[in-house]
């Protein structure tokens, strides 16, 4: 089979990858940058949300890879089959190798279905099991919502790491105010489980939060995780973890379940013992991104293994240190940025207002507005930045442009205030 040769190699065309590629590309011009994605469309996945809740078509959130990757990236359109960074090579499942100088490993993360017996069979079969985590699934939640009028409107947050942590309660706070505007919400009880014992990590948020939780009725389940579906009987089981040596089985019946499923890397990771740590993710230090192992290898995005919560906001900051820090191993000197870890998730808690909660690698709030905006209070300017302008701001900001998250913002704030 043939190979090709590349001075940079990107596995993975979805958020952290492709602005990769297209940056990389304006600096070391046409040829020397190949982009491994096998998708025709690329999603701006933070607006599912959105759709799950009624706010926003699905359409929306989905724009032709070709009309986003740089015309001097060489795009595979192919699956990468394994890693070979003994030999710099990258394998496609076509059998054509791509050989490089330095590699970016961008695959991101996976839905786990097999993790929740009956998880899968009950999004492909039931319409009150929805989820907003997958693009096929997406379009079923909201119906699903607008389906409920008794019973229980049950929302989950899994047991593995997950994208973007927030996002199984933003929906939850979405329904139960679509309920509540049908006028059906004393009939419905809406509620949410998490695996953890508190609803945010964060606690400046996690104080607001539980605000919400308590003014809107919402019941709370702590220390439950799910661990199988039986959607026949519409009946989700648990495993009540408060003593995690004896977990006890709960089943709670429901009227309509979303689902945010467990995750894992994919294949080409997760079964390559000198990439993924013990933990299946890509080995990378946490600070400069480049991969513990081989210096001639970075990953970015969801794929690595840091415990920074998962977003195209992180992924946007950490893309100006692989930037910089590939630029220096490849002129033969060690990486010189540092990521802080540093995160948002745009927490919306109704149809027109949310909390704008930015943190680092440490759960401590990093915010880019002076604390006069307070950003952990529920304000409509928060459901603006997240419906209209950081849609804008991630197409021709970082995709195609120069953006690399608010930390120059935030600095010249600081000075200016
Ligand atoms: C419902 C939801 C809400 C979210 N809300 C927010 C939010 O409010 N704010 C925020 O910042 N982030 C949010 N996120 C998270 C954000 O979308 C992700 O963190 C971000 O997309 C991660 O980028 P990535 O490039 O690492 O992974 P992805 O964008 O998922 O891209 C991975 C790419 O790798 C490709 N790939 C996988 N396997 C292979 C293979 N074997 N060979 C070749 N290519 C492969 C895939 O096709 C995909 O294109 C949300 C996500 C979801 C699902």
């Amino acid at each position: 089979m043939s190979s090709k040769m590349f001075r940079v190699v990107v596995a993975g065309g979805g958020s952290a990858g492709l602005t990769m590629a297209n940056r990389l590309s304006r600096i070391l011009g046409a040829s020397n940058v190949a982009l491994i994605e096998p998708k025709d469309e690329h999603y701006y996945q933070p607006l599912w949300t959105l759709v799950g809740g009624g706010l926003k078509r699905m359409e929306q959130s989905e724009k032709p890879m070709k009309d986003f990757v740089s015309k001097n990236v060489h795009w595979e359109k192919e699956f990468v089959e394994a890693f070979d960074p003994d030999n710099n090579k990258v394998v496609l499942r076509n059998g054509i190798s791509l050989n490089y100088e330095y590699l970016i490993i961008a695959l991101g993360i996976t839905p786990d279905y097999q993790r929740v017996p009956g998880l899968l069979e009950g999004l492909e079969n039931a319409p009150n099991v929805c989820t907003n985590y997958d693009a096929k699934y997406v379009t079923k939640t909201f119906p699903a919502i607008q389906n409920t009028s008794k019973g229980t409107a049950l929302f989950t947050h899994p047991d593995t790491p997950i994208k973007c942590a927030g996002a199984p309660q933003k929906i939850l706070y979405l329904a139960e105010d679509a309920i509540r505007k049908r006028g059906v919400r004393s009939e419905v009880e809406v509620a949410f489980t998490h695996p953890g014992g508190v609803i945010f990590g964060v606690q400046k948020y996690a104080e607001q939060l539980e605000k919400v939780v308590n003014k809107r009725g919402i019941k709370t389940y702590f220390h439950h995780a799910l661990k199988e579906l039986d959607y026949a009987s519409n009946t989700a089981i648990f495993h009540n973890l408060k003593d995690p040596e004896n977990p006890v089985k709960v089943s709670i019946a429901y009227e309509m379940i979303h689902v945010s499923p467990p995750f894992k890397t994919p294949e080409p990771i997760a079964t390559n013992p000198n990439l993924a740590a013990g933990t299946g993710y890509l080995d990378v230090n946490t600070k400069t991104l480049q991969h513990n192992k081989y210096s001639n290898i970075f990953g970015i995005g969801d794929n690595i293994n840091i415990p920074s919560t998962k977003t195209a906001a992180g992924a946007a900051a950490q893309s100006g240190i692989v930037e910089k820090n590939l630029k220096e191993v490849m002129a033969k000197r060690e990486p010189v940025v540092f990521y802080d870890g540093y995160t948002s998730c745009p927490l919306v808690t109704g149809g027109n207002k949310g909390i704008l909660a930015e943190f680092d690698i440490n759960g401590q709030p990093l915010q880019t507005l002076p604390s006069i905006f307070g950003q952990h209070k529920e304000k409509k300017l928060w459901y603006f930045m997240k419906a209209r302008m950081m849609p804008h701001l991630y197409w021709y900001g970082m995709i195609k442009g120069p953006w690399k998250g608010p930390a120059v913002v935030r600095k010249m704030l600081r000075l200016g205030f």
